[in-house]
């Protein structure tokens, strides 16, 4: 239980890097493309703010029931802070992650969440996305360029999908 998130049953960074450690040390080895995405949720404070934390709690239980269902078998999910979460990708090329992460961003803009007093919020979610070229970065240098596009996703106005491609 340790390694679990207790709110949402993903790996919390300790598992993530457990469970990624051999995967990321087989693909140096096979020099096979990686994939990671980084996601966000948009104003996520505001929701807490207006609403309730139980109803945030609500929101991040959602989400990662949707990230569960979009993510492919061998993809490794990890709650990587509060409302930032993490995808792993193996054998996976930038423009196929993008795809996902496309796809991740449109279902959770239809996701409902219903509140006592009878009506349905929604939220949105900005996604940050890196891909090893050749190899030639670490695990967490790649962890990062994931987050450095998510961060342009939310500077360039949220609910979007950023990567090293997206110029
Ligand atoms: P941005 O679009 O820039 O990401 O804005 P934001 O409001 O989502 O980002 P910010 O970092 O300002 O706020 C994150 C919020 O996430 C603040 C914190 O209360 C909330 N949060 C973190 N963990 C949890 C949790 O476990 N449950 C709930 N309900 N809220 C949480
Ligand atoms: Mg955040
Ligand atoms: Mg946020």
């Amino acid at each position: 239980m340790a390694g679990i998130d207790l709110l949402i049953d993903l790996n919390n960074r300790r598992s993530f890097y457990k469970f990624v450690q051999p995967i990321w040390a087989m693909s140096l080895r096979s020099k096979s493309t990686t994939s990671v995405i980084m996601l966000d949720i948009d104003h996520f404070k505001l929701f807490n703010d207006n609403y309730g934390h139980a109803l945030g709690d609500r929101v991040l239980v959602q989400l990662s029931e949707t990230l569960q269902k979009e993510a492919r078998s061998g993809d490794i999910l990890a709650r990587w802070g509060g409302e930032e979460f993490l995808v792993f990708l193996p054998e996976t090329r930038l423009t196929d992650a993008v795809t996902i992460a496309e796809r991740i961003r449109k279902k959770i803009s239809t996701i409902q969440i219903a509140t006592d007093k009878d009506d349905k919020l929604s939220f949105a979610a900005s996604l940050g996305v890196a891909s090893t070229l050749d190899g030639n970065v670490s695990l967490d240098e790649l962890i990062s360029q994931a987050d450095q596009q998510l961060y342009r996703a939310k500077k360039q106005g949220r609910n979007r999908v950023c990567s090293e491609s997206s110029g």
